[in-house]
């Protein structure tokens, strides 16, 4: 499936901003170029971009057209991604692009992700608010905002592989951890490919069923699962999210087909997080998920054996702490973005490498911590811990 793209002549555009051949494509015998970077696998004529709108065929060859050209550029708290389980509590310098691979209905980033390269300007790229920022630059503008990582987001990361790719390797060769917020509709060799540079990923499940994703967003539910399964296998730490959106996606059935196969695939200890839908984009008819919708899936959740389950974008401070698996004792606190760790940090390894343990019960806990934990991780979990104690000696839902 392809879309038309208002062009400059091809000898113009190739040496605009942003425009750079890519990669993952090979070419048809009948000439045809074919997009190799995601599930949906475009081919696309002459002229023609593919599905995400940012990739486009010239001259028998493909290019991107946002190469190293932002759209928004964020620091954030990484439990804003959301990953809770992965250095909690630092910033991320964050970046996203235009364009997707997807279509959903409900996107709450469309005027990014359904914006697309205005290649009729006479100067070519990029589109008004696009700004180059090359990923040799990633690293001192990490240094720069006193951010701890860079994240890929806002848009899907995998239509700018070639930018972000590059991005990780140098983050994460300077020591700064990279990470992506994505759809999971890569392919396999472009995640084989940025696995050792990319620390941790979150991924939208957006439903599970396949009939939501051709009907939703334009895609199909076994490639995200595929992907899923990848990035464990390839060591990545990985988290879910499945936006529950009324009369969509929200069947206690289906919820708890969701939760059956994160326990049995990905595993119990997945951090899973539910989020509260709000209405968006081309799906206006909706009201916003009912607290007790977003409740229900947390009930089901645990009734499926799932330790470590968040509910999100809605205020819910009993369902966005962080219980031990073993003990049930609270060991993140958290209200909204604002974390506060309570477990106890230790070293787990010649090399450094820090662990987090249960504050009561001391055992390991599923957390990604960076190896200066102790600096990085605020505050001073002693005194917070007591103050806590004092406040919540008993949490309804400790199991
Ligand atoms: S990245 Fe995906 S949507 Fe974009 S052109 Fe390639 S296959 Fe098509």
């Amino acid at each position: 499936m392809a879309a038309t793209a208002p062009s400059l002549p091809n000898d113009i555009l190739i040496h605009a901003p942003g425009v750079r051949e890519a990669a993952y494509w090979h070419k048809e015998p009948g000439g045809k170029v074919v997009c190799d970077l995601c599930a949906q696998l475009c081919k696309i004529n002459e002229g023609h971009v593919g599905v995400c709108g940012v990739r486009k065929v010239m001259g028998d060859k493909l290019y991107t057209l946002v190469y190293a050209l932002p759209s928004a550029g964020h620091i954030d708290p990484i439990e804003k991604k959301p990953l809770y389980h992965f250095h909690p509590t630092t910033r991320v310098l964050s970046f996203g692009t235009i364009g997707c691979n997807m279509r959903c209905r409900h996107c709450q980033n469309f005027e990014i992700s359904q914006a697309r390269p205005d290649v009729t300007k006479v100067q070519g790229l990029p589109a008004n608010y696009l700004q180059s920022v090359p990923p040799e630059d990633v690293v001192s503008l990490i240094e720069r905002t006193g951010a701890q990582g860079i994240a890929w987001t806002y848009n899907e990361p995998t239509i700018w592989f070639e930018t972000n790719v590059e991005g990780c390797r140098r983050a994460h060769e300077a020591g700064y951890y990279a990470v992506w917020v994505s759809n999971g509709f890569a392919t396999e060799e472009p995640m084989r490919e940025i696995a050792p540079y990319l620390d941790a990923i979150n991924i939208d499940v957006k439903a599970f069923t396949d009939n939501f994703y051709r009907k939703v967003s334009n895609a199909r539910l076994q490639p995200v699962l595929d992907c899923v399964e990848l990035c464990l296998e390839l060591g990545i730490h990985t988290e879910l999210t499945y936006l529950i959106i009324p009369g969509e996606n929200d069947e206690p059935q289906e919820i708890r087909n969701f939760c059956r196969w994160v326990a049995e695939v990905p595993g119990d200890l997945t951090a899973t997080h539910f989020s509260r839908f709000h209405p968006d984009y081309k799906m206006m008819d909706k009201g916003e998920t009912p607290a007790k919708t977003l409740e229900m899936a947390y009930a089901i959740a645990k009734e499926e054996g799932l330790k470590y389950v968040y509910n999100g974008n809605i205020d819910d401070p009993a369902r966005e702490m962080t219980y031990c698996h073993h003990c049930g004792a609270v060991n993140m606190k958290r209200r909204w973005f604002d974390t506060t760790p309570l477990f106890k940090i230790r070293s787990v390894g010649d090399d450094g490498e820090k662990g987090a343990f249960c504050r009561e019960c001391d055992k390991r806990l599923p957390i990604v911590l960076p190896k200066d934990a102790e600096r990085r991780i605020r505050p001073s979990i002693g005194v917070i811990q007591s103050i806590y104690d004092a406040c919540v000696p008993d949490h309804p839902l400790r199991k």
